[in-house]
């Protein structure tokens, strides 16, 4: 599943091919996402250049003059740039087309994905209004997540991986933060002290900036003509690692199933 790291790559990777052009074509092969994709997309993006390309959580805002395209990857999604002339494959279900000829493709087996369309503010809209602070902010801070967990008797991943509280969290990143951190994944939110949210927040950070930098080297994948571009291998401490010994202690990694996603972690060092 693409996370932060991915769609803030993806981000990087189309803005200097379609910043600043115009939209020439809009084509919709399958309008079924998640969500439908609105009828009046191809009328109301047709003939707008892009003025900005934004991330907001794992959303993709391009903004026009007259509204903001507002883009998710789902499960599975990604984006590619490419020359017309390349046919469209099963999967491919949206292009929009420039007039530097350049298309932004979307691929998305799963269909989870969205393609929405706001003339309004997009941060209000009602996918995006709720949304936590972005991870890499000032204001996410071990300050903050401490206020936010005092009456939260949910297990510290869990709390983690809300949106709400902050966003871009995924399970991979949860699970080494907290390896990093050295704190319990099932440890109530609210029996954390400051201090150990002090030790966190930094590990969510750095975990997450490597993260991007590593994607970094994938930018050229955005305009390789086939595959996709890469949702990167990353060096993982804990994640995936169940019965290999862990880095620090050598103590065998355990999971088990949190809110119906794996956590790994390690029951010596973790507390
Ligand atoms: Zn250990």
């Amino acid at each position: 599943m693409p996370e932060l790291p991915e769609v803030e790559t993806s981000r990087r990777g189309i803005e200097p091919h379609i910043l600043n052009r115009k939209v020439t074509n809009v084509i919709i092969r399958q309008k079924q996402l998640r969500w439908p994709i609105p009828a009046t997309l191809k009328k109301q993006l047709t003939s707008q250049i892009i003025r900005q390309v934004e991330r907001r959580g794992k959303y993709i805002l391009l903004r026009t003059d007259a509204g903001t395209v507002i883009l998710h990857l789902g499960m599975s999604g990604s984006l590619r740039i490419l020359k017309p002339s390349i046919t469209a494959e099963k999967h491919d279900h949206v292009d929009i087309c420039f007039n530097n000829n350049k298309v932004l493709r979307l691929r998305d087996p799963r269909r989870f994905g969205a393609v929405l369309w706001t003339k309004a503010d997009p941060l209000k809209h009602k996918l995006l209004a709720n949304l936590g602070p972005e991870p890499l902010d000032d204001e996410f801070n071990a300050q903050y997540l401490f206020e936010q967990s005092r009456n939260r008797k949910v297990a510290i991943k869990t709390f983690l991986m809300n949106s709400h509280i902050v966003v871009g969290v995924g399970n991979i990143y949860a699970n080494e933060s907290l390896f990093a951190a050295t704190i319990n994944p099932g440890r109530g939110a609210n029996r954390i002290s400051l201090a150990r949210y002090q030790k966190l927040v930094p590990a969510i950070k750095s975990i997450l900036k490597k993260s991007i930098e590593q994607g970094g080297t994938t930018l050229k994948d955005f305009i390789n003509e086939d595959g996709n571009p890469g949702y990167f291998q990353q060096t993982l401490a804990v994640y995936g690692r169940e019965s290999e010994a862990c880095n620090r202690c050598g103590t065998a990694i355990t999971k088990m199933v949190q809110n119906q996603r794996s956590t790994f972690y390690c029951r010596q060092c973790q507390k």
